[in-house]
């Protein structure tokens, strides 16, 4: 967490109305502007959050401060007037960056949820650091689905496109504590990174659901704003052009069929959808 620009907000409310690519969702929650683990391909880069900020993506973090009450009331309101409330944990910010080690924000909104439940809860993330809290997550298991992002099996891909993220080896290791505790978790292939043969026999030791993304259905601009960050020479420079592109989402799928029968593999939005 050196060098990060750190500030506190008070925000008036926590929930966001959703469009767009959440449209299946009522609100969006994202405990943090800003995202220190700065992945190279991260879409909000081009985002009005990324672009109209006079500090590098991933460079800053400003943090929701004191949410729990908040997140009750609101999602209160809502069912008090007979509306579902169904969350999507985060659309712009990862809930477990570094950061929530300290913070804890996160933990006080599954706290408030905990007292007051939505109807769904949908968490992504990429950290490790969501193990801390079983203890909640536990009670929310019935209306709860975690997605941990493992984009590939191969460190020094991820040093490459996502270099100040955790390692995958604590990513498995933490959906397989999840798992002990009986907790819904899928994992995300989003964005497809070159991944070994052996990587789909590994996670379906894990998981009995997978989603794939590809930057074109992905990053909501059918990979105009993966473009703009060049995302592509990654690619070209390790000749792994197969890996990119619009049919990137097939040729994952055709290794994962291998371990994962057809109902248990989702393509982009369809996996990311409250059920
Ligand atoms: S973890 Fe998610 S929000 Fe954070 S930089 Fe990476 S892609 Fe963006």
């Amino acid at each position: 967490m050196d060098n990060m620009n750190i500030s506190y907000k008070l925000p008036k409310r926590i929930l966001t109305p959703t469009g767009g690519f959440l449209k299946e969702y009522t609100h969006s929650l994202n405990p943090y502007v800003g995202c220190s683990f700065a992945c190279s391909y991260c879409y909000v880069r081009q985002s009005p959050i990324g672009l109209f900020r006079n500090q590098e993506w991933g460079t800053w973090v400003d943090v929701k401060q004191e949410v729990k009450e908040k997140i009750k009331t609101e999602i209160h309101n809502f069912k008090k007037r007979g509306k579902e409330v169904t969350i999507f944990m985060s659309s712009s910010t990862d809930p477990y960056q570094p950061i929530e080690y300290q913070e804890k924000i996160t933990r006080s909104l599954l706290e408030g949820m905990v007292a007051t439940p939505p109807d769904f809860l949908f968490i992504q993330t990429r950290s490790p650091i969501i193990t801390r809290d079983i203890d909640l997550l536990v009670q929310l298991k019935d209306r709860l689905r975690i997605s941990m992002t493992v984009e590939t099996d191969n460190e020094s891909v991820r040093k490459r496109f996502s270099p100040k993220t955790p390692p995958i080896a604590a990513r498995l290791k933490a959906i397989r504590k999840l798992r002990e505790h009986h907790l819904p978790v899928q994992v995300a292939i989003a964005p497809i990174l070159p991944f070994s043969e052996r990587f789909p026999e590994t996670i379906s030791q894990l998981v009995n659901r997978i989603v794939v993304d590809d930057f074109f259905t992905g990053d909501g601009s059918n990979g105009k704003r993966t473009e703009r960050l060049n995302i592509k020479s990654l690619y070209e420079e390790d000749q792994l052009a197969n890996w990119y592109g619009e049919n990137a989402h097939l040729f994952a799928i055709e290794q994962l069929k291998n371990s994962f029968s057809p109902e248990q593999i989702f393509i982009s939005k369809e996996g990311f959808l409250p059920f």
